[in-house]
């Protein structure tokens, strides 16, 4: 299939890996999901619009997605930024891994391998002797690997792992949804990730698809929250230029973030802002209401295809349990949450009231009772 053939995508330097890198990454994830004749007409789009990033995983498919990545790749390999990701937390897993992902990616090297969705707690034992990073820090001492980074679906992690692994650069989500839901990643994690150069590069740009009615507002406004590349998992060539022809129109400013903030019809009247205007109690609740479910349960009508999506995305970081122990932990009183709602106006027309009600009803699994 024809493609764009501009060859103009922006590049920058990520961290202090000495890496020119494309603002925009193909992400491995949705190749499991097509056939290897697809994934070699993504790939050629890729290529073809200058992109020269490309991740995947072992587990995407149990190393489908890096088979084909590999087969698509042979003969120009040296064309892109090849990196994988390992789930593994022993050396001994980590090093078999590797392996079986240079040998899919038909490849002896990659440049960066993940340590993949580092759980809470599970520092302790990648860092132990005989853990993950002592394997693969023996693979990048061999040349098999350019530099460690890591991914994690927790993102305090990040903040943690930041002192305890030796990261190049990191892969986290970042998109104009869950930004607001997880504030701590651009208030908090991708500041800290930047000033200490490791690289920032962003999943997710599209929120897990959610936001696939607004993708150019998307893509420019992870690029301008603080990521220096967005990984995006498509599937098809015409995604691949539409996402390439998104990020050459640079990154969103601070002004269109606002706008977009403000005028998203996927945040609607029900996402909060994080504006400041409702008591920080209440703003806290609305944001663990973000870890239990995205926001995305909103007791209001949507079109079949719009709910299933809602439905299925909700739950995807697993959040819920996590969400309501920190609720309660956090001593919140739902009654007196739900009587400050009411005393406040919102900027961006959402209920308070009705959305506190909601919200403590999730968080304290309770039924929801709307009047
Ligand atoms: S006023 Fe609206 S956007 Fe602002 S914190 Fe309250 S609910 Fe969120």
């Amino acid at each position: 299939m024809a493609a764009s053939n501009t060859r103009t995508l922006p590049k920058i330097a990520l961290g202090r890996t000495g890496r020119q890198i494309t603002r925009y990454g193909l992400g491995g994830f949705h190749q499991v999901e097509i056939s290897s004749e697809i994934v070699e007409q993504v790939i050629d789009a890729y290529l073809a619009n200058g992109g020269n990033y490309i991740e995947t995983a072992r587990s995407y498919g149990r190393g489908a997605s890096e088979e084909k990545i590999g087969r698509a790749l042979e003969g120009r390999r040296d064309q892109v930024v090849l990196c994988t990701k390992t789930g593994a937390k022993t050396a001994e897993d980590a090093r078999r891994e590797l392996e079986q992902s240079l040998q899919a990616l038909r490849t002896d090297h990659v440049e960066f391998c993940l340590f993949h969705g580092i759980g809470e707690g599970e520092l302790d034992t990648i860092t132990a002797k005989g853990g993950a990073l002592e394997g693969l820090q023996k693979a990048v001492d061999e040349g098999l690997i350019g530099g460690l980074a890591m991914s994690s679906h927790w993102p305090p992690v990040y903040l943690e792992a930041f002192d305890r692994l030796p990261l190049s650069m990191i892969l986290i989500w970042c998109n104009y949804l869950d930004n607001l839901n997880f504030p701590i990643i651009p208030d908090e994690i991708i500041p800290e990730a930047r000033r200490r150069g490791i690289g920032v590069t962003a999943m997710k740009p599209l929120a897990d698809g959610y936001l696939y009615r607004s993708v150019e507002a998307a893509v420019r406004y992870s690029l301008g929250a603080g990521a220096e590349v967005i990984i995006c998992g498509t599937n098809s060539v015409e995604q691949v230029n539409e996402v390439a022809a998104a990020v050459r129109k640079g990154p969103a400013d601070e002004a269109m973030r606002q706008e977009i903030h403000r005028d998203a019809v996927d945040l609607g009247r029900y996402v909060c802002r994080q504006c400041g205007e409702c008591p920080s109690a209440l703003m806290e609740a609305f944001r663990l209401e973000g870890v239990f479910d995205r926001q995305m349960i909103d007791y209001l009508t949507h079109d079949p295809a719009d709910y299933a999506l809602r439905v299925r995305l909700a739950h995807w970081f697993g959040g819920r349990e996590r969400a309501a122990g920190l609720f309660a932990a956090a001593g919140y009183d739902a009654g007196e949450l739900i009587a400050a709602a009411a005393r406040v106006e919102c900027p961006y027309s959402i209920d308070v009231e009705r959305k506190a009600r909601i919200a403590t009803a999730k968080l304290t699994d309770q039924k929801v009772n709307l009047v």
